[in-house]
């Protein structure tokens, strides 16, 4: 019978309960399967070995032969370390612990001759290997060597605590000589011959036990399409039960609000990207499904008259709309833009935010449970349980990813009961999210793969591409000269500040050091400048925005409060203050609030002259293009896909052999394959497909889809 991969890791010969406990805390290994599952992190040499008068600095881990002499223990500022020489034919190292002394002192053996592998450092003239790993030379006999050992993940308390890669290693062994090294296939035979992948259990041997680089190349291949393979399977799972089981609102016709704004008011021509993507919602919103879109569209392409016109096909079939944006500003403005198409199509609009007054509130609340009010905009307050809609038919969230998932899920409730159905059921509205944070291709297969996508890929007509250069810090008094000239043209100016939680009070200085200089560069009457930082009240943060909006004020210094899709045309200057301590995509945010009009638009970063690499790499970028999604692979390259933003919350990406970023072309295929399968046969009840339906299953996450897809 074969091994059940399921049994608790206390059970594996060699793991005693302490062991057991330590692999729990500190690797999250509590079975036999995901022991299996603990892939090496690299590989490295064991067949070479080398002499201590061979040794380098920098060099990468090596092993060395040699005999263990005494113990002695050296105080140094804190603690003490542990210390022993090291000798062999050709001289000395030495070996040193710093933590689990103890330890150490009990279980190595003086005089005897051991292998040492490790990194050796030279430290006053003298070459020291700290927490090296020890096997007795005759014991290292014993096992076949290869030059491919594999290097485990480990935490500092695990080699504290003597789990070193060696025993790791041990245990490893141990489990595939108790299972016998047979694991059931996990893929169907069908992607097996098509991808040319080898078995299951071939490449768990080999990812562990390589023989060869061509081998364990294969391995890899094979365990990283696995693991992208039903990530995507269910994801795409998820967007299928939705789309089936969940009864969305037909919007079967485009009636008289969508129509006459199309020909009477619409003030510009419809770029192709736009119209193809309003296509698709209207596709959507048509059939029978409730709709889960993404649109993604740079800074500036002209998402919100997508969303606008969308919201007017939903009022055509009597249905209510909302659109959340995730600040303050950003909501008047919205409300500000839209009330005045609304006027001319005599829709009813209003805004919640948090400062709406409770008079204002009452209203609102009001009008929508009675249906009077068609359009509502506002930021999270829309999410408060007393909002309720009479009939909301399609909910849309602005800069998505500034909101969490579980906000996303809160407006599903905010559907309307369902009066056709006899239980009384929510219908949840169709949704639409929106974000101008280019996501690379591969990142949002992972993490809305759940989701459709629609791009907008084109700016409107006549946009001149913004310049963009980089200025150290004594050349301030030229950029100064150039906003003159700029403001003489009849131009308007932003001047940004990074604000960063951890040093906000020196931020705060700067901010505001930086605005008593400008004041005196840019005296009244001459000159009107606004402010905005995040301690103002909302209602002072309005009006400065306002005057700026109005042309009042020519200047606009603020921290990146403003950073979030403000829209001011005339605006056709941004100043980046300390731009080295921004991010990429921050910068390009940023960056997108100039270039929205008919002029010559420019961006200025201005730096010191202390630069890391990671911060010329990022303002080289920003000067080179202005592309966002080329933008946006650079800042995933440079900071790995755990930092972007929403991406920690996902879970979707603690991959354990796969890289997002460096195996994208895996991940491609592994969405086209589980598409595929998906498409022929949507409850894998198909007999070629039982090993995959098997898999899913026993990763617990096939939950009665019978029920929901037939
Ligand atoms: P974003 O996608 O960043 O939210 P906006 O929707 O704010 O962009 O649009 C930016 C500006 O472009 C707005 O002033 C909008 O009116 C304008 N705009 C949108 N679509 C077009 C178009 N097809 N032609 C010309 N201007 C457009
Ligand atoms: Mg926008």
């Amino acid at each position: 019978m074969p091994v059940n991969l399921q049994t608790p890791i206390d059970y594996l010969k060699g793991v005693g309960p302490n062991r057991a406990s330590l692999l729990k805390s500190e690797l999250g290994i509590h079975t036999y399967q995901d022991l299996i599952n603990l892939f090496p992190n690299r590989y490295i040499d064991r067949t070479s070995y080398y002499k201590t008068n061979q040794l380098q600095q920098n060099s990468a881990e090596i092993q060395v032969i040699g005999v263990l002499k005494g113990f002695r223990e050296v105080t140094q500022k804190r603690g003490k370390r542990l210390v022993a020489d090291f000798i062999d034919d050709t001289g000395s190292m030495e070996l040193v612990w710093f933590r689990g002394q103890k330890w150490i002192r009990e279980s190595l053996k003086v005089g005897q001759t051991y292998v040492a592998f490790g990194r050796a450092n030279l430290i006053g003239g003298k070459f020291s290997m700290p927490h090296p790993d020890l096997e007795l030379k005759s014991e290292h006999e014993k096992n076949l060597r290869s030059a491919m050992q594999p290097i485990y993940p480990s935490t500092e308390k695990l080699s504290n605590k003597g789990i070193t890669n060696r025993v790791i290693s041990k245990i490893m062994q141990q489990l595939f000589l108790e299972t016998k090294g047979q694991f059931s296939e996990s893929l169907s035979p069908d992607l097996l011959k098509e991808l040319k992948l080898i078995s299951k259990s071939d490449a768990l041997f080999n990812v562990h036990f390589p023989k060869s680089n061509e081998v364990l190349g294969k391995a890899q291949f094979r365990l990283k399409f696995e693991e992208l393979f039903y990530i995507q399977l269910q994801l795409i799972l998820k967007n299928l039960i939705h789309k089936s089981r969940i009864k969305g609102f037909t919007f079967d016709q485009v009636g008289n609000y969508f129509n006459s704004f199309y020909q009477e008011h619409l003030a510009f021509e419809l770029t192709s990207a736009q119209k193809r993507v309003l296509k698709e919602i209207r596709s959507d919103l048509g059939s029978s499904a409730q709709m889960n879109r993404l649109l993604q569209g740079d800074v500036g392409s002209g998402k919100t008259i997508v969303a606008f016109m969308s919201m007017l096909i939903g009022l055509d079939n009597g249905f209510q709309c909302c659109l959340m944006a995730p600040t303050e500003i950003l909501s008047v403005q919205h409300f500000n833009g839209l009330s005045e198409l609304c006027n001319k199509l005599n829709i009813s609009i209003n805004i919640l935010t948090g400062s709406s007054t409770t008079l204002q509130r009452k209203e609102i609340h009001k009008s929508l449970e009675n249906g009077d009010l068609q359009i509502l905009i506002g930021t999270h307050a829309l999410l408060e349980d007393k909002v309720q809609f009479k009939n909301l038919g399609l909910a849309i969230i602005d800069e998505q990813h500034r909101f969490g998932v579980a906000q996303r899920s809160k407006l599903w409730r905010k559907g309307s009961k369902s009066e056709l159905s006899e239980k009384s059921s929510i219908n949840p509205p169709h949704i639409l999210v929106m974000t101008a944070t280019p996501i690379p291709r591969t990142l949002a297969m992972s993490l809305y793969g759940d989701l459709d996508i629609s791009v907008i890929d084109e700016l409107p007509a006549g946009r001149k591409p913004i310049k963009t250069v980089h200025r150290y810090d004594n050349n301030r008094l030229k950029v100064f000269r150039f906003i003159k000239d700029e403001i003489t043209k009849g131009r308007q100016v932003y001047i940004v500040y990074p604000l960063i939680q951890e040093s906000e009070k020196m931020d705060y200085k700067d901010l505001m050091d930086g605005y008593e200089s400008i004041s005196r560069e840019f005296p009244m009457p001459d000159y009107q400048i606004s402010i905005v930082h995040g301690k103002m009240k909302a209602v002072d943060k309005e009006y400065e925005m306002q005057r700026f909006v109005k042309g009042e004020t020519q200047i606009m210094v603020a921290t990146t409060v403003i950073e979030v899709g403000v829209n001011v045309p005339n605006a056709s200057v941004m100043i980046i203050e300390s731009s080295e301590r921004f991010g990429l995509s921050q910068l390009h945010q940023l960056r997108g609030r100039v270039g929205r009009g008919a002029e010559q638009s420019y961006c200025i970063l201005m730096t010191s002259h202390k630069l890391s690499n990671d911060s010329k790499t990022r303002l080289e970028t920003m000067v080179k293009t202005n592309d966002g999604f080329e933008i946006a692979e650079v800042d995933l390259k440079l900071r790995g896909p755990g930092d972007i933003m929403g991406t920690q919350q996902s879970g979707v990406l603690n991959l354990r052999i796969a890289d997002v970023v460096k195996d994208k072309t895996i991940l491609e295929r592994a969405r086209y394959e589980a598409k595929r399968i998906l498409k022929d046969d949507p409850t894998l009840a198909l007999p070629q497909h039982a090993n995959i339906l098997n898999t899913y299953r026993q990763m617990g996450k096939f939950k009665n889809i019978w029920n929901y897809i037939s």
